[in-house]
């Protein structure tokens, strides 16, 4: 234990001033400049320097010591939080090296429970958002149509594989395609991603060209989406699994459709139902009258009973919002009295006229009487 902590500790590559990805040949290089450069018999007070030098390159100089301290300081960089250190090995490493290591993992794996490695197992894909607009028509009749999504799609050279055109995917021989390994670490039973397939079970032994194997390039790509009837200005549709890829055999994310709905020249909405508002002559509006109006089909004829007010909504059925019952909406006629700004001679006699003979006291209520 006292040497798996100690090569936790200690960075023998920083002490040695080489890179991880260094060959046998130039850590033996580096380690006998140093050693010339900090031996005590040439530079006196420098022991110190020299016996870290020679730690060092005592482990990084032998091949097998090197493998276990790599893999040491791979591990055990997630659980001590040192970042930088989880370099050596990196994609290569295999599991098969840790049969070597057996006994140096045996009181850490408590400690280091499922986290080991940088392996990250199936990865859902994230939500996108992207807006579209909508005429007033279509939002209220719903629509199918495509929208243009950027970013992070399936790779189309591959099919999202990740492997070379012509092969595929094949079952990784580690965890035998579970993505998953036990660990029995006497009272810890510890499952883990698999490290040599990152958790897909599966493994690319030719990766693709177009995406390098990730299965996963940046495109613009269509996305049909159906807008259902009656969708409001600024209502989020989700359309599930289409936004981006997930990775390492990780669900898609989901793709929102934001609506964007035009205005129309005249009808109106509010929920399931359009609103249209109809002006009417005076007398119309007195005597009563037969109108046609407009809906988003064919227009309709609606009855304006005698003795109808200015503001007096008519519902004609099922003209709102298409759908059956509840779903459905119906369209809200608001007749509008129109009162002429100018009169010709014979309009002025008989409204004077009307005005004489009429016997109204429309603000009586009001505790007001007289003009
Ligand atoms: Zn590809
Ligand atoms: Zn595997």
């Amino acid at each position: 234990m006292v040497a798996q902590r100690e090569w936790l500790e200690k960075d023998y590559y920083q002490i040695l001033g080489i890179p991880l990805s260094v060959t046998d040949k130039e850590i033996t290089r580096a380690y006998r400049k140093l050693a010339k450069q900090y031996h005590p018999d040439a530079n006196p007070g420098s022991e110190d320097r020299f016996k870290e030098i020679t730690a060092a390159y005592d482990v990084l100089g032998d091949a097998g010591k090197r493998k276990e301290y790599d893999e040491v300081r791979r591990l055990g960089a997630v659980g001590f939080g040192q970042g930088g250190a989880g370099g050596p090995g990196g994609a290569t490493f295999r599991i098969d090296d840790l049969g070597d290591l057996g006994d140096l993992f045996g009181g850490l794996g408590g400690v280091f429970g499922g986290r080991r490695g940088r392996a990250s197992g199936p990865r859902r894909g994230s939500d996108v958002e992207t807006e579209l607009h909508l005429s007033f028509q279509d939002a209220v009749r719903g629509v199918t149509t495509s929208v243009h999504v950027a970013g992070e799609a399936r790779c189309e050279t591959c099919g999202g594989l990740g492997a070379a055109p012509g092969t595929s995917p094949v079952t990784c021989t580690t965890c035998h395609g579970t993505g998953a390994l036990e660990d029995n670490q006497g009272l810890f039973s510890l499952s883990r991603i698999c490290p040599t397939c990152a958790g897909r079970g599966t493994v690319v032994e030719k990766p693709c060209a177009t995406c390098r194997g990730s299965g996963v390039i940046r495109r613009t790509r269509e996305v049909k989406v159906r807008i259902p009837a009656g969708v409001e200005d600024g209502q989020r549709i989700r359309v599930k699994g289409r936004g981006a890829p997930g990775r390492a055999n990780g669900p898609a994310g989901d793709l929102y459709v934001v609506a964007h709905v035009g205005t129309h020249p005249f009808f109106g909405r509010r929920g399931k139902n359009l609103t249209l508002n109809v002006p009417v002559t005076f007398a119309e509006a007195v005597l009563g009258t037969t109108i046609t109006v407009p809906t988003l089909d064919d227009p309709v004829t609606l009855r304006v009973p005698p003795g109808t007010a200015s503001g007096q909504t008519f519902r004609v059925k099922g003209r709102g919002v298409p759908g059956t019952g509840r779903r459905g909406g119906d369209l809200l006629v608001t007749v509008e009295v129109a009162v002429p700004k100018k009169l010709n001679q014979a309009q002025r006699a008989a409204v004077e006229s009307l005005a004489r003979v009429s016997d109204e006291a429309p603000r009586e209520h009001l505790g007001v009487t007289g003009r």
